[in-house]
């Protein structure tokens, strides 16, 4: 832990007895422990009815959605217990947008109280960013909502194995044939490193899944065997 990271979890602590919980999005008095209130928390959209393949938002309960059965993903399973909507997406570009780290805390904890519905994996990555980009932001945000997830579930997390090593427009302004094409061959795994035969790749947020398929075609290509992708969110297809 750098001397920032070890100042900021002692103002946290001691944040707890100086200042009330707080909602984020509203302002009333947070509960639970965190920094969201009864009313918000519960209106945070579960992803309870997906796909079981890659945890596309459905509205009816269904093995595979149309995609992973026309074509199924380069990974294995996929857990993403919320869906990218009001009031989840709003903590999101909080926090990936505007710095706020206290908006990461709460989608931190609210991952980490989910239940896991799929196996263990031996080995937790989180989705690099690109050195330029990192040293703008000054925190990778699938990497700090790894860490505490990780830390509860007892998984190994590794923030040096997979690199990226080509930078990529954002994926926002893209379609789903621009997104492939805009991460391919933009990561890479450092040599030399031994993987375990069961990995999961983390990011903040899913959306067509280009970037966790691509991360997940190196680490097949490198000789894993199953590999899952989580994600805190997954966006429901768009509606035309
Ligand atoms: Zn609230
Ligand atoms: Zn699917």
């Amino acid at each position: 832990m750098d001397e920032r990271t070890e100042a900021l979890t002692t103002w946290r602590r001691l944040r707890r007895f100086v200042l009330p919980l707080r909602c984020l999005l509203c302002g009333a008095a947070g509960a639970a422990g965190i920094d969201l209130c009864v009313d918000c928390a519960a209106e945070l959209p579960r992803n309870r009815s997906c796909c079981s393949r890659c945890a596309l938002p459905l509205a009816t309960l269904a093995e595979l959605c149309g995609q992973c059965q026309r074509r199924a993903p380069p990974w294995d399973a996929a857990w993403a217990p919320f869906r990218y909507g009001w009031p989840l997406d709003r903590l999101e570009s909080c926090y990936k947008f505007g710095a706020d780290l206290a908006a990461g805390r709460v989608l931190a904890t609210l991952w980490r109280r989910e239940p896991c519905p799929v196996t263990l994996p031996q080995l937790l990555l989180a989705v690099p960013l690109h050195r330029g980009r990192l040293r703008r932001r000054g925190y990778n945000q699938a990497l700090e909502l790894a860490r505490p997830l990780a830390h509860g579930l007892g998984v190994p997390l590794r923030h040096d194995v997979l690199q990226r090593v080509r930078h990529t427009e954002a994926q926002t302004e893209l379609d789903a044939i621009g997104r492939r094409r805009n991460v391919r061959g933009a990561f890479a795994l450092r040599a030399g490193i031994a993987l375990p035969p069961h990995v999961a790749i983390l990011d903040d947020v899913m959306t067509t899944g280009a970037t966790l398929a691509e991360c997940a075609r190196v680490l097949r290509r490198a000789g894993v065997q199953q590999v899952d992708v989580w994600a805190l969110a997954r966006a429901p297809l768009k509606q035309k």
